[in-house]
């Protein structure tokens, strides 16, 4: 298979090229990304409507593959994490959460993460390389094939997928973006751009870059009022300030109509370090211009760190304080922590980390 193109790692664009390269005409590539992402068709012989001269050529030079699951573990909630296999002893976690009406796939973008987040699992395993597109879309492509394809525009067994499981989105951008555009293209997945999101710890070049280039929700993961505390939680806040973060955000938003003119805002809380009522009327000021939604984490503990989870009545204060400034908030509801599939439990199996010289190399 070595010198075979897998064409889950063609982005539409490339894929059309690729078409065109077999001297065939670029609607083949709508044919071809409708068998695999709609059907969940792998072997050219089942594809119909593509001729037998072509569908020899096609499995001459290509072939069809998403990473394999290693395991399946089920949550008393419903909850199911999967571990796939992307080669070299390297494992990477996908989440499935079925809430009422609607089935939320959680997909990882990294092997590990180079952010190194102090209360995150996935930042604790250290990082060792981006995902190519076949190993994002297919997460999706996997998942589908245990819970169905959606052929049809009625149903549509994988209804919202988020960027949210290991890894910063933003630091592996080009299988990200390809990856988004086939989530939301008519051809593959045909999500709504308000059912794709992007979560990212806040690399404002990046996120400026993307601007008005793809339009996907966006949540950003804040977690602190300030940027004394922020940059102890997230390093990366040493690199680009709550500011400017914010900044990149505004700009962003303003140029999607994914986000309907709000960005969510994540918060972890974190026991006695960032819950309190003085931090939670400090959040609300800094973000009194900002149009945004607040969902509020409450930290879901993991044997890489001893950060607490708050009470129950700590959580509803914090919240209460911001609803009263007149905020949207939410509280994440904590799915599948019997599994560690909940958020910040992702730890996969990350080998060779990647020294922290390396990593900034490899960044971007
Ligand atoms: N790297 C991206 C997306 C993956 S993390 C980001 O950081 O935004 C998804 C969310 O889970 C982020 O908001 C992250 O801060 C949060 N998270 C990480 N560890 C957590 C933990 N132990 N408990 C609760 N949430 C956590
Ligand atoms: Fe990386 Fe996000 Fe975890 Fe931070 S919270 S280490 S950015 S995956």
């Amino acid at each position: 298979m070595e010198n075979k193109v897998n064409l889950m790692d063609l982005s539409i664009e490339e894929m059309k090229d690729f078409c065109v390269s077999l001297g065939e005409k670029p609607f083949r590539a709508q044919q071809l990304m409708r068998w695999i992402y709609q059907f969940g068709v792998t072997d050219f012989d089942l594809m119909t409507n593509i001729k037998k001269d072509l569908r020899a050529r096609l499995k001459e030079c290509c072939f069809i593959k998403a990473p394999e699951v290693v395991t399946e573990q089920k949550s008393r909630d419903g909850t199911v994490k999967w571990a796939l296999d992307i080669g070299g002893g390297q494992l990477v976690e996908t989440v499935l959460i079925p809430e009422d009406g609607r089935n939320t796939l959680c997909i990882s973008t990294q092997v590990g993460c180079p952010v190194g987040c102090v209360f995150c699992r996935t930042g604790a395993s250290g990082f060792n390389r981006n995902l190519k597109l076949s190993e994002i879309i297919g997460q999706v492509w996997r998942a589908a094939s245990c819970v169905g394809f959606s052929n049809n525009e009625e149903h549509k067994p994988i209804s919202n997928v988020v960027m949210m499981g290991m890894g910063e989105p933003l630091y592996n951008l080009k299988p990200v973006l390809s990856a988004c555009e086939l989530l939301l293209s008519d051809y593959a997945f045909a999500l709504s751009k308000r059912r794709v999101t992007i979560s990212t710890s806040g690399v404002a070049p990046v996120l400026n870059s993307i601007a008005g280039k793809i339009d996907v929700a966006l949540a950003l993961s804040l977690h602190a009022p300030d940027d004394e505390l922020r940059s102890k939680l997230i390093p990366l806040n040493d690199k680009y300030n709550i500011a400017e973060v914010l900044d990149a955000v505004r700009n962003y938003i303003s140029k999607s109509n994914a986000n309907c003119g709000k960005v969510t805002i994540e918060y972890v809380l974190l026991d006695g370090v960032n819950d309190s009522l003085d931090q939670a009327k400090a959040l609300g000021k800094l973000l009194s211009d900002l149009p945004c939604k607040i969902n509020l984490i409450p930290f879901n503990p993991h044997e890489a760190s001893e950060y607490r989870k708050p009470s129950g009545n700590r959580v509803e204060r914090f919240a209460r304080e911001l609803m009263e400034m007149g905020f949207t908030v939410m509280k994440r509801s904590t799915r599948g922590d019997d599994i560690a599939a909940a958020c910040g439990q992702l730890a996969g199996q990350v080998k060779n980390r990647l020294k922290t010289a390396a990593i900034e190399a490899k960044r971007i």
